[in-house]
């Protein structure tokens, strides 16, 4: 069957990243679409954290004395993607088995399917690691029109969701694999460090899992009451209360059995530490803007911890679109703020403070 594409204008608002600070929003010409790649209008786009990092210029994305940068300049930012299928040919309808006008979210990462960790199924690891957004083979989703690419993973979600919410997708399955790296026992205490996007998104996760208890740590009393609502059973400010004595007395003074770290703040690594009891788990998600210092010798000597990385959804997309689907996350109260592209800087702001908003997303074409 053949088919002609649909018209589009020929150029589009796109933000594009000239380097640290400098990111503009500029008018490019409409992307064209490859065989077995998909054309999207995209609806909606999340900003995250490390969008934010980006901005700022840390070492993890343009490098530093012991590694190269990884992203690059010229690119169009954004990997929290979704939008609606406006064109495609028979490659792409039999490869991801979308149609004409469905709504997808896509992974941010764009595997290579070739190295040693794709081909050992651990794709959101893949070596070259080019993810939407910070690299100029796949520009993200901060402009009108996008084009996936064929290594791409899409992944359907319903249109009754509203964009923002589906979006959401993104930073949810980061989170659920951040859970499932913790394992889970019913009879664990589970403290979650941050009740910003990611944070809430653990909470959702780990209470799916059910353990005994899920405590919520951050100093917002706004984002607690959003982490009760989402599955925590216990929520401490940590500006007004002592947590460690808490957690301790809740515990027969062992300490949490499971500590997950969403701040990014060197402070919760240490507070982590010291918060579980020996031979508890702990796993780290966040991306630091600085290195962190702590003692080594209370992860060997005093208390033999797990201490274990997460970084992206694993085979958790198809879990994270479901809890979106059944509501199981408050979304109304998490998703704050939809801003037009061409309030990004406002959007990164607001991201930067977390005073007003929860999770910030752009709407383009609005
Ligand atoms: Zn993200
Ligand atoms: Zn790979």
């Amino acid at each position: 069957m053949t088919q002609s594409g649909p018209t589009l204008p020929e150029t589009m608002q796109a933000v594009v990243v000239h380097g640290p600070k400098d990111y503009r929003l500029e008018t490019l010409p409409v992307p064209t679409r490859g065989p077995g790649e998909l054309m999207l209008r995209v609806e909606a786009v999340g900003i995250c954290a490390s969008d934010l990092k980006c901005w700022h210029g840390a070492a993890k994305f343009w490098g530093d004395d012991s590694r190269p940068a990884w992203t690059e300049t010229d690119v169009v930012p954004g990997h929290e993607i979704t939008g609606r299928v406006i064109d495609l040919d028979d490659e792409a309808r039999e490869h991801w088995g979308v149609e004409l006008d469905d709504r997808v979210v896509l992974e941010q990462i764009v595997p290579c399917w070739d190295c040693k960790y794709c081909n050992e199924g651990n794709y959101h690891m893949c070596a070259p690691h080019d993810m939407y957004g910070f690299k100029r083979a796949n520009p993200g989703g901060m402009e009108e029109y996008m084009v996936v690419s064929t290594n791409s993973l899409v992944h359907k979600i319903s249109k009754d969701i509203p964009p923002a919410h589906a979006a959401f997708a993104e930073p949810l399955s980061c989170a659920l694999h951040a859970i499932e790296r913790a394992n889970l026992q019913f009879k664990d205490v589970v403290v979650i460090a941050g009740a910003g996007p990611i944070g809430l998104s653990m909470i959702a996760g780990a209470a799916a899992k059910s353990p005994a208890q899920i405590i919520a740590l951050d100093m917002d009393e706004r984002k607690l009451e959003i982490a009760k609502k989402t599955g925590a059973t216990r929520t401490i400010n940590i500006a007004k209360e002592d947590a460690l004595a808490i957690v301790r007395e809740m515990t027969d003074g062992y300490g949490c059995d499971v500590y997950i770290e969403g701040t990014g703040h060197p402070s919760a690594v240490i507070q982590g530490l010291n918060m579980l009891r020996k031979l508890g788990t702990f796993v780290e998600y966040s991306v630091f803007k600085e290195d962190v210092a702590v003692d080594w010798s209370i992860i060997s000597d005093d208390k033999e911890l797990n201490v274990l990385g997460a970084h992206l959804g694993q085979n958790t997309w198809p879990r994270a679109i479901r809890l979106i689907e059944e509501g199981r996350l408050p979304l109304e109260e998490i998703c704050t703020h939809q801003l037009p592209l061409s309030e990004f800087q406002k959007g990164l702001d607001m991201v930067a403070s977390g005073k007003e908003s929860i999770k910030v997303s752009l709407i383009p074409g609005q």
